[in-house]
């Protein structure tokens, strides 16, 4: 490092006078966190020690390979947090080995067909277009392309997944693995059923549980262990960590075929302050007080679902069990897409998502998708989870009756309201 840019501020410049233009959109994003209400089922809101340790000095450090067993030099205190992250991350889930290394969800679901499958061999997931993730079979996605997915979906009736139809696709492919879990099922899984399937046809079971692994670890939704082979996990969503993902398994065989397909067979150098950060959610989660945040995700979704149901709306199989709900607007004739948007001017924030059997695209689709994770963070309850199915409906109507454009004077009324609500619920005092 020469004089000059020493001189300049390389070690001692902060953000704001180092870089202002990525500083303002830092800012403006807290902003945007600090007064939207966010309803986005897979996001969150982390502790500060979390941001902390996901801007800390591990940044720089390389550490290939696992605690103990380095390609480089230095890596004492990397042994350190990701020793921390795995025994913690085994002690949550209850099972004896755990990879916290993947840099992803997708990466950590990589990592398991790099491990149990070949090219070609099929497996079952649940269809995309009844909740299933990307990785878990669509076509665009290396799940798709290099695999073969068998989909099973919900039935039309009650919008559930028949385990009955499961069976029945999973005798007559046999597929190497069967996957359960999703992105929008709102409802829990019969994770023993799934494992006497898989065991009937002879395959893996894998339970990605990216979705709900909070409540799971808080105790709130039943546990895909002892039954699965293999349990994967983001750790952003309802776990409330750092943008990430964790293997689990009880299997000292397929631990170690695991270990080998994340590194090297798919990763160099692991994200050390993530992994830290990892480790931090996980100590916070083993905390008593998780179990309690974990009981309040479900209640606030249960009151959310019901709120918006006597406004008229309706929830895709009546309810939900977990932290989330698809809400179908169909009979509104109000899109997920233009839906997304009019809440975005009232500033809660959702995301479009197809409902089952649904006859608009996936850019367009019929429905919106509603998580608690984030509100429950910031301490709303049941009786603010309430007032926000009343302000969705309200949004929702003004659409239905103006069209896209929706009604102006109600989303300021919502603005209004949402503003009121989030700062009773302040975050980030600190930044
Ligand atoms: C979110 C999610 C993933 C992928 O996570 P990314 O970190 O976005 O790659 C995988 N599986 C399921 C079920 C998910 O919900």
């Amino acid at each position: 490092m020469t004089d000059a840019v020493r001189s300049a501020g390389f070690f001692t410049a902060h953000l704001p006078e180092a870089d202002p233009e990525v500083h303002a959109a830092i800012q403006n994003e807290l902003k945007r966190q600090r007064h939207n209400i966010e309803l986005i089922a897979s996001e969150n809101i982390t502790s500060l020690a979390v941001l902390e340790a996901t801007g800390s000095v591990f940044t720089n450090k390389y550490a290939e390979g696992y605690p103990g067993k380095r390609y480089y030099g230095g890596c004492e205190y990397a042994d350190v947090v990701e020793t921390l992250a795995i025994e913690r991350a085994k002690q949550l889930f209850g099972c004896a080995y755990a990879n916290v290394q993947p840099n992803s969800g997708s990466q950590m679901n990589q990592a398991v067909f790099l491990a149990l499958l070949n090219p070609g061999d099929s497996f079952m997931g649940l269809d995309l277009n009844c909740g299933g993730h990307l990785t878990h079979g669509s076509p665009v996605n290396m799940s798709g392309k290099w695999f073969k997915p068998i989909p099973y979906g919900v039935r039309r009736e009650d919008e559930l997944i028949d385990m009955d139809e499961v069976a029945r696709i999973a005798r007559e492919n046999k597929p190497k693995l069967i996957i359960c879990g999703g992105t929008a099922y709102s409802r829990h899984w019969d994770f023993q059923r799934f494992r006497e399937i898989a065991d009937e046809v002879g395959a893996y079971l894998l339970a990605d549980i990216s979705h709900f692994s909070g409540l799971v670890a808080g105790g709130a939704h039943p546990s895909p262990f002892p039954h699965a082979h293999v349990v994967t996990t983001t750790t952003h969503k309802s776990l409330r960590g750092p943008r990430s993902g964790v293997i689990l398994t009880n299997d000292e065989d397929l631990a170690k075929k695991l270990n080998s397909a994340v590194f090297p067979g798919l990763q160099g150098g692991p994200l050390v302050h993530v992994i830290a950060a990892k480790a931090v959610a996980f100590g916070d989660a083993l905390k008593p007080e998780f179990k309690a945040y974990a009981a309040q995700i479900v209640a606030n979704a249960k009151a959310l679902a019901a709120s918006v149901t006597a406004q008229g709306l309706r929830v895709v199989s009546g309810g939900t069990d977990n932290h989330l709900m698809l809400v179908d607007l169909s009979a509104k004739d109000v899109t997920g897409k233009a839906a997304e948007k009019g809440l975005d001017r009232a500033w809660l924030t959702c995301n479009k998502n197809g409902v089952p059997y649904d006859t608009r695209s996936p850019f367009v689709t019929s429905g919106i998708r509603l998580g608690t994770p984030a509100g429950t963070t910031r301490g709303f309850g049941e009786e603010e989870f309430t007032t926000i199915g009343q302000l969705i409906a309200e949004v929702v109507d003004g659409m239905s009756r103006n069209g896209d454009d929706g009604d102006g004077q109600v989303e300021a009324r919502v603005r209004d309201r949402v503003e009121e609500l989030c700062s009773r619920f302040p975050i980030y005092p600190e930044l």
